[in-house]
């Protein structure tokens, strides 16, 4: 080889590497762009459109990878190398401003999602999309139709053998927040925006799952119909006994749960608020069954409640730690507040943080001064009362915290710690009538309290 032909070869060589490098780089870097997002999309389409076979395209992905290039192995294998996971539950629930979807799988896995903008040349709307990594679909999940004017519809399909993709079809959005609950696993997207006056008038009749209370219209409605009318400033409020089911919230001495304590102090308020005030009282659960988090405000706003009280029972590592403590929804302010809505949220102190950040505007200035003025005046009372039969119970105060629980409520709203049952006395006295009774009194005190600071 002559030295010219030797610098030519290595040009060559080194022109065509550089070009290769160059296309690798681009499409791992390069954002999404309208050809990325046309690709993706009519890929993501044809297997959710619902029209189609979803296996068609797990072959055509499975061809494409390399594979077997057929269903069958899809199909019979049960579950493929790398998936582990099944989607079990697609949900959602439409609020006057909001609208919540839940992901639900049986374990924990990877994910990431994307929002795409309406393209130019297609007719395909704007939308969120979630690719769940390792998972497959359970028998009977199916697209949900939302049409409330924020989202048209949540679709589900397998994207790939091993992903599967959750799409959201925007109507109109302002802004949208994902992050994940746990036990289940789950995958929280609240959207928030403008409903068209046309389908705002329509709220009551927005669908939801979940238990179906009766629906009236809101007093919000009728003064806003008859202003001079004397109406009730409260009517209705929602009792809301933390955990359930599966989850039995803080465990005590001797398996003490908390989720049978405070059902049976949220039992004994719901009582006394009907039988000694005429205000509605609506149970987010009176049985020991699971609600998840998510639910149980949109329970709340779906029976159009002027209050929200969640009900729990303190835990903390240290057995001496007691007292009652009051929260509302804000940044935690302390560790000590991140810790128990960590605790109650379910979540790792890691994902409160990150709770915090993705949430700081869904949780900014929402009914947070009522909230506030609630809980001063329930803490204060439940407090008095307590501590008149029950010496030495102390009070630890109003305090703020991101509990997920309060989060889209769109009315005042509070989660009350009544007691710690991580403490051997306080759990004793969680566990007798008539301090139950006591606190339920108590509690009631506080909200007639709040309610007369309204009129
Ligand atoms: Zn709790």
């Amino acid at each position: 080889m002559t030295r010219r032909t030797g610098y030519l070869l290595f040009a060559f060589v080194a022109l065509s590497l550089c070009l290769v490098l160059g296309r690798i780089a681009r499409a791992e870097t390069s954002p999404v762009r309208e050809e990325n997002v046309s690709l993706v999309s009519s890929v993501t389409d044809a297997g959710l459109n619902g029209r189609g076979v979803k296996g068609i395209d797990i072959s055509r992905e499975t061809a494409a990878a390399g594979g077997t290039g057929g269903l069958e192995p899809v199909e019979n294998k049960g579950v493929l190398p790398g998936v582990s996971a099944m989607l079990t539950e697609l949900r959602s629930w439409s609020n006057p401003d909001y609208t919540r979807v839940a992901v639900t799988l049986d374990r924990e896995v990877k994910y990431a999602y994307h929002r795409l903008r309406q393209a130019h040349d297609q007719k395909l709307p704007a939308r969120i999309y979630i690719d769940f990594k390792g998972a497959r679909i359970a028998p009977g999940v199916k697209d949900i139709p939302i049409g409330d004017g924020l989202l048209k519809m949540a679709r589900v399909g397998q994207f790939r053998p091993d992903v599967v993709r959750v799409v959201l079809d925007i109507e109109n959005i302002r802004e949208c927040k994902i992050f994940p609950l746990s036990n289940p696993f789950r995958v929280i997207i609240d959207v928030k925006g403008e409903r068209k006056a046309e389908i705002s008038r329509m709220d009551d009749s927005i669908s939801t799952a979940g238990p179906e209370p009766r629906l009236e219209r809101s007093p919000e409605d009728k003064r806003g119909l008859q202003p001079k009318l004397k109406v009730p400033k409260v009517r209705r409020i929602v009792i809301d006994p933390g955990h359930g089911g599966a989850d039995p919230g803080a465990v005590g001495p001797n398996g003490l749960r908390e989720k049978d304590v405070v059902l049976a102090i949220g039992l004994k308020l719901a009582r006394r608020i009907r039988e000694e005030t005429g205000i509605e009282a609506v149970m987010t659960r009176s049985t020991d069954v699971f609600i998840p988090l998510e639910e149980r405000t949109a329970i709340a706003n779906k029976v159009n409640a002027d209050l929200f009280v969640s009900i729990h029972a303190n835990a903390s590592l240290n057995k001496a730690a007691s007292g009652i403590e009051t929260y509302y929804l804000n940044l935690a302010k302390t560790d000590k507040a991140a810790r128990v809505a960590a605790r109650e949220n379910n979540i790792s102190m890691a994902k409160v943080s990150l709770l915090q950040t993705i949430l700081f505007d869904l949780m900014a200035n929402h009914k947070i001064n009522d909230s506030a003025r609630m809980a001063d005046e329930v803490q204060k009372s439940l407090h008095a009362r307590v501590v008149k039969k029950y010496q030495g119970v102390k009070n630890l105060g109003v305090k703020q915290g991101p509990f997920y629980v309060l989060v889209g409520a769109t009315m005042p709203s509070i989660l009350v710690e009544t007691a710690f049952i991580s403490n051997d006395h306080e759990a004793e006295l969680l566990t007798d009538q008539d301090y139950q009774n006591t606190a339920a009194a108590g509690i009631l005190d506080g909200i007639r309290s709040y309610i007369n600071t309204l009129r």
